[in-house]
């Protein structure tokens, strides 16, 4: 079966990460990790077009209401939250923050990836639904989950 992959450079070293890599690092499969999964994927399209990137190249910058599985596919592809390159940042956004920014720092792009506000679940789904939501996402193609926007500036 095909499994999406993520190719990046550890300093020397190329690595490929797929979603089952995510999941047993995060100990069970579940949206959070398959959002941040395809975010990232789509983020390094956007920003370094057919090269791959290097894990320290990554700035991303999130809200504190951006969930924990979301943060942990983030830090297993990137080793942003380890190395110090995950800013969080306080909000007054009421419920789940589907929002991120992502810099390529060599260049000092920027952009934001948000989910459609149509599929983002505002707090915390039951678990049939759940089940049913990352089958969704896991299918999709990120261009359809999420809008992209630049960042001019990064507040
Ligand atoms: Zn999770």
């Amino acid at each position: 079966m095909y499994e999406e992959s993520i190719s990046i450079y550890n300093r020397n070293n190329l690595i490929n990460i797929g979603i089952r890599d995510i999941e047993k690092y995060h100990g069970g499969l579940c949206p959070g990790i398959l959002i941040g999964f395809k975010a990232t994927e789509l983020a390094i399209e956007r920003l370094w077009n057919s090269e791959v990137p290097q894990r320290d190249e990554f700035l991303i910058i999130i809200s504190e209401k951006v969930c924990e599985c979301v943060i942990d596919s983030f830090e297993f592809i990137t080793r942003a939250r380890s190395r110090g390159n995950l800013i969080i940042k306080p909000t007054n956004k009421r419920g789940i923050d589907w929002s991120f920014i992502f810099v390529r720092r060599s260049t000092d792009r920027a952009i934001e990836i948000r989910l459609k506000d149509a599929i983002s679940p505002r707090k915390r789904l039951p678990k049939s639904k759940r089940d049913e939501f990352s089958r969704m996402i896991k299918n999709s193609d990120a261009h359809k989950l999420f809008y992209v926007k630049e960042k001019d500036e990064i507040d």
